[in-house]
């Protein structure tokens, strides 16, 4: 039987979003989708077993916990977030709030991937406006369009690590008749972010996620930073319980420990700094980072058997290719034992 013919067929000639490997053996050192390699605040374990004695019951549409706390971590309003089953949820919902068929979404080229499938998804066109050699917007990016519906701007940027500074975002969202979005998954380990532009422009939308700096890519937690009534209307389309009680429960008590998510970043950042050094004199072109992720390129040989030989090692790290742009390793931060251990092996790959 066909079936395939009962889908729209943007679905059906729409590719799938490819998330990196995740391993059952626990030997493998994983240094391949970002993750922290430390656990989160223990204040989450005891939150969430608290919230596993009332399952019995719907958790709060609105995860009105979260929002308080996360509130007061950010210098906003409750009444400014909106939470999601992960930021790729509130992706979702974005996408979907402001983009139909035929319209245009744009976003940098190369970045996160999964914007393209979001597009996709509502029939809508990708405008993948390369970046310059330095990771920065060129002038193609601020061009007005009026089919132009949704921005999406990873910052700090993947694969890169790289930062666009708040001043060009706010210019480009006064320039453009449309909401931008600054994905900001990475943005605890950079020096800037750009929640304090949305009092300036309530085109600017931000979003975070718990997955990365706060150690919780199991639990699925992320959240939109936004003007109020931009939110009043996005709870219109997200799912009536898009996170569920568990989450919210384990989300609220990370948020409220900065104490934690500070000494992590830290001590992440650290280990970045001396990953910076040790692989630039292995040979690797190494882009200054802003995340907890380094993007390594090389011009004397290919670095896709690299990649083979590390994971033949025990040692998974993340081969991107990007044609016509180009290819890399992106090597996530690990805890320090990871680093030097993957350091050892990658110095005898390169011997030979
Ligand atoms: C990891 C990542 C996300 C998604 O995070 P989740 O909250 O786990 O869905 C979003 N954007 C970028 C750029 C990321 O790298």
């Amino acid at each position: 039987m066909d079936l395939q013919k009962y889908f729209r067929p943007e679905i059906v000639a729409m590719a799938p979003y490819k998330p990196g490997e995740q391993p059952g053996a626990t030997k493998v050192i994983k240094l391949n989708t970002n993750e922290s390699p430390y656990p989160p605040s223990p204040r989450v374990r005891d939150a969430i077993l608290a919230a596993s004695e009332r399952l019995e019951r719907y958790p709060d549409p609105l995860g009105t916990s979260f929002r308080n706390a996360a509130a007061g971590v950010l210098g906003v309003s409750p009444d400014q977030i909106l939470c999601g089953n992960g930021s790729d949820d509130i992706l979702t919902v974005l996408t979907r709030a402001f983009v139909g068929k035929g319209d245009r979404i744009r976003f940098p080229f190369p970045s996160y991937i999964l914007y393209r499938v979001l597009a996709a998804l509502q029939g809508a066109v990708s405008e993948e406006i390369p970046f310059d050699s330095h990771f920065q917007l060129t002038d193609r990016f601020f061009q007005p369009d009026p089919n132009l519906k949704l921005v999406y701007i990873p910052n700090p940027n993947s694969p890169s690590g790289t930062l666009i500074d708040p001043e060009t975002i706010l210019r480009l969202a006064r320039q453009l008749d449309c909401p931008v979005v600054v994905d900001e998954a990475y943005v605890d380990f950079a020096p800037r972010s750009c929640v304090d532009l949305i009092a300036q422009d309530p085109r600017i939308l931000v979003t975070r996620t718990l997955s990365k700096s706060y150690a919780l890519a199991g639990l699925r937690f992320g959240y939109l930073v936004a003007h109020p009534s931009v939110i009043e209307i996005l709870r219109k389309v997200k799912d009536s319980y898009n996170t569920d009680a568990i989450s919210i429960a384990g989300a609220t008590a990370a948020i409220s420990d900065q104490t934690w998510l500070r000494a992590n970043v830290s001590r992440m950042n650290q280990t970045r700094e001396r990953m910076v050094g040790a692989l630039s004199g292995l040979g690797f072109q190494v882009t200054p980072s802003n995340a907890n992720f380094l993007w390594c390129t090389r011009t004397d040989r290919p670095v896709e058997p690299i990649y083979a030989a590390l994971k033949s090692n025990g040692i998974l790290v993340r081969y991107m290719n990007y044609p016509p742009w180009g290819d890399g390793l992106r090597i996530s931060v690990g805890t320090d034992s990871e680093i030097d251990a993957m350091l050892v092996i990658l110095e005898s790959i390169l011997r030979v």
